[in-house]
């Protein structure tokens, strides 16, 4: 065991035949889960929770299972496990597909359905006046389930994929969803102009959550980029491409673990957006001389993961063109992502649609065709109002042939700045129907028969 005694934030690059082996050998340069797990101690281990399926969407099942068993080694009294999902799945819905509860109930551990520990503890938060002077922390810090805030360790299990705006999943964000997915949020009601212009959605975003940072400290964090996706991600995409990198980033800083798996990844860290506002911030480590880094010469991995398009142009779906005019962070995420579902999970659903042009931001081209055209985010609806394809052509008389102008049917809009992915999916099967759509019909019926009301009746 190496004996690190240090007040810089600690960091491993650990390689290794499995994630285990890192994990281990990384705890031991750490210096042994004793340094960051007590006796009785009750723990949370925060995962990565994304799709029911797929490998690797979800946190690696082995890496939990061996940080479980170094939790009951340090004799902890409690460990709970859990994480709100992506895209609007309920956590009890990928538990029911996962049997994840019973999984871990048989290891000791409890998975917590944080929706429902949500729903009973927000009624009855207490909050200590003095701690919190901010009154925007302080509403930040109530809508964190009371669980998380009153565990003594939480120990963070992140999956590492390519991310569309942060380059990659860095610990920090996979901590931002300890808050239940309504607050994670970011949408705006006016102004669009200027939120495109100041590019506000990522500073926003990037600002909640180093707020959130604030509030929540884990204890420990592991940046598992043993498997990684490249290319496009973070979720298994038809363009992702699995990469094998045999590497766990282990450290006790959140932020000193995203640095170094950034550098080790071959990103620029003084591009991304979140480590760039933290050293504005000087949340600390406020460079990267103050972080002990062991383990690997992160000069010679040579790692260098493909980043995802940074263009949505550059996403090319059968039937689908993209108009793009001036459009901000919110919109280039939420599209990047509607776009790559749908290549993804509805390869069949493209070879029916007619040809369909998705208008997106300030001042977007006008297609040449007026059928099927998606007005997706309210700039691309508010900029086009005046567009010449909200009138389409008619004849109109029997003997007396005229030709009359009329509105054209053929358009349909998606709410929101930015809009989200179920409102989007949800407008598009209205539209097509479900005729038209086969494949996100059957999605449809899936998430229907798992809806957690049904379900408990
Ligand atoms: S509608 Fe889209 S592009 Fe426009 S401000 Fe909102 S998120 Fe940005």
């Amino acid at each position: 065991m190496t004996k690190v005694d240090s007040k810089k934030p600690l960091v491993v690059v650990m390689k290794g035949d499995t994630p285990q082996e890192c994990l281990i050998n990384g705890l031991d340069k750490l210096g042994g889960i004793s340094k960051f797990i007590k006796k009785d101690d009750v723990v949370f281990l925060k995962t990565t929770l994304r799709l029911p399926f797929g490998f690797p969407n979800n946190s690696n099942i082995d890496l939990v299972d061996k940080i479980i068993l170094e939790c009951k080694k340090a004799e902890v009294k409690k460990i709970f496990i859990g994480a709100y999902s992506s895209l609007d799945f309920s956590t009890k819905s990928i538990d029911l597909i996962l049997g994840l509860s019973s999984y871990f109930e048989n290891k000791g551990v409890e998975f917590v359905n944080l929706d429902e520990r949500y729903e009973l503890v927000s009624n009855d938060i207490k909050i200590d006046e003095n701690e919190y002077s901010n009154e925007k922390i302080k509403d930040l810090r109530n809508q964190i389930p009371e669980l998380i805030l009153n565990v003594d360790k939480i120990i963070l299990i992140n999956q590492i994929n390519i991310h569309p705006l942060f380059m990659c999943d860095l610990s920090l964000l996979n901590l931002y969803s300890i808050l239940p997915p309504k607050f994670q949020k970011i949408n705006y009601t006016h102004n669009f102009k200027e939120i495109v212009q100041n590019n506000q959605y990522i500073k926003d975003l990037v600002l909640k959550i180093i707020d959130l940072y604030s509030i929540v400290k884990p204890t420990l964090v592991i940046n598992d980029i043993f498997y990684a996706l490249e290319k496009a991600g973070p979720f298994i995409y038809k363009d992702s491409k699995l990469k094998k990198n045999n590497i766990l980033i282990v450290g006790n800083d959140a932020l000193a673990t995203d640095i170094i798996t950034l550098k080790s990844l071959g990103f620029d860290i003084e591009k991304n957006p979140l480590i760039l506002e933290c050293k504005k911030q000087a949340v600390n480590p406020n460079n990267f001389d103050d972080i002990k880094c062991y383990g690997e010469d992160l000069d010679e991995l040579d790692l260098n993961l493909i980043p995802c398009y940074s263009n949505l142009d550059q996403i090319r779906a059968q039937n689908i063109t993209i108009h793009s005019g001036e459009y901000c962070s919110g919109c280039y995420h939420k599209a990047y992502e509607l776009l790559n579902f749908i290549k993804t999970l509805l390869p069949k659903d493209l070879k029916y649609l007619k040809e369909c042009s998705l208008l997106i931001g300030l001042n977007p081209p006008e297609p040449m065709n007026k059928k099927n055209i998606l007005l997706f985010g309210e700039c691309a609806k508010i900029a086009t109002q005046n567009y010449d394809f909200h009138k389409v052509s008619k004849i109109k008389g029997f003997r007396k042939k005229k030709e009359i102008q009329v509105q054209n049917k053929a358009i349909f809009k998606i709410d929101g700045c930015p809009p989200s992915l179920k409102d989007s999916f949800c407008k598009i099967y209205d539209y097509f129907g479900k005729k038209n759509l086969p494949e996100l019909n059957l999605i449809y019926k899936l998430l229907d028969s798992l809806d957690i009301s049904k379900y408990n009746k």
